[in-house]
């Protein structure tokens, strides 16, 4: 049997079935995407957005502001579309321009529409363990180890990277599930010291082939979110051929995370509208 999670087929049958949802109960979700500059990645990933809200049935909608625009226009935007109750979730595409203070202006946006789950209230309520709208990777991650019946309760887990979009609630996530968390950072004395022990291995840095087959244990559950481009193709932050060897299961880079984000950017899109609209 193959040890690679599959994460293209998982976030079709998530898609599939919130478009069934969205058919079956008449739903009218709409997302808006805000962007700032032009940056190539950020247009590619928002054409992907739009293509996969456009395959399940919700709106989309793209306001592209040129990177000459203040903080505060960008504010104003956000105000706006708070404000608009045709829109039911809003995102900054991040990064934005060098100058812009994205914790401020994600800020603003309603914590209802907040389907990256990066607000003040979001990040809280789910340190809280309440209800909330979490980050889209995190959630995507979470859904793959659910749908490969990877048992957390009492397991090692090692979270390699710490930012606020992906490391940071992928903690609170997995003391959900009763797993023992560590977590590595650029600061980390002995990253292989952590990763050697850990049953199951999350690494999100951006450095391509920062994990060897050295560094992970027989039998390991992988989960590369990292994204890199190496000679004109896509690669994560582990080396997978030799990885892969160890593992007993592996996300390949592309076609595991990545797809699962998109999906749950969906659902959570849809959360936010039955939240906003009171159905269950
Ligand atoms: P980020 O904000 O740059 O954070 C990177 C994290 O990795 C930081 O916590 C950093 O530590 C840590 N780090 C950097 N170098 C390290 C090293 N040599 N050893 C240990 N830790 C190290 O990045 P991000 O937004 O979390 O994204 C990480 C990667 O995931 C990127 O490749 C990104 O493209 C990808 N990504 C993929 C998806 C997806 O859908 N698959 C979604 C989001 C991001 P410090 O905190 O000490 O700086």
């Amino acid at each position: 049997m193959s040890n690679i999670i599959d994460g293209i087929s998982a976030s079709l049958e998530l898609k599939n079935k919130l478009k069934i949802e969205i058919e079956k109960k008449d739903l009218t979700p709409h997302l808006a995407v805000i962007q700032v500059g032009d940056n190539k990645a950020s247009n590619i990933y928002i054409k992907n957005k739009k293509r996969a809200c456009e395959s399940v049935g919700i709106s989309f909608t793209h306001i592209k502001l040129p990177d000459t625009i203040s903080e505060d226009f960008v504010i104003k935007e956000i105000k706006r579309l708070n404000n608009d109750i045709s829109i039911n979730g809003i995102l900054v595409q991040l990064p934005l321009p060098i100058g812009f203070d994205e914790g401020k202006i994600i800020n603003e946006i309603n914590p209802l529409k907040d389907v990256d789950g990066l607000t003040f209230s979001n990040v809280g309520n789910l340190a809280l363990e309440n209800d909330c709208l979490v980050s889209c990777t995190p959630l995507g991650v979470m859904e793959l180890l659910r749908l490969y019946k990877v048992d957390l309760e009492g397991k090692d887990v090692c979270i390699v990277g710490r930012s606020n979009l992906v490391g940071k609630p992928l903690i609170q996530l997995l003391l959900q599930k009763d797993a023992t968390v560590s977590v590595c950072h650029s600061k980390s004395k002995n990253i292989k010291e952590y990763t050697k022990k850990a049953d199951v291995l999350i690494v999100a840095t951006g450095h391509p082939n920062l994990i060897t087959k050295d560094m992970v244990k027989e039998g390991v559950v992988v989960i590369d979110v990292g994204i890199n481009k190496e000679n004109d193709s896509l690669c994560g932050d582990v080396s997978f051929n030799e990885v892969s060897k160890k593992a007993s299961l592996i996300t390949p880079v592309p076609g595991g995370v990545g797809p699962m984000t998109v999906a749950c950017l969906l659902k959570n899109t849809v959360k936010a509208y039955k939240i906003q609209n009171g159905i269950k």
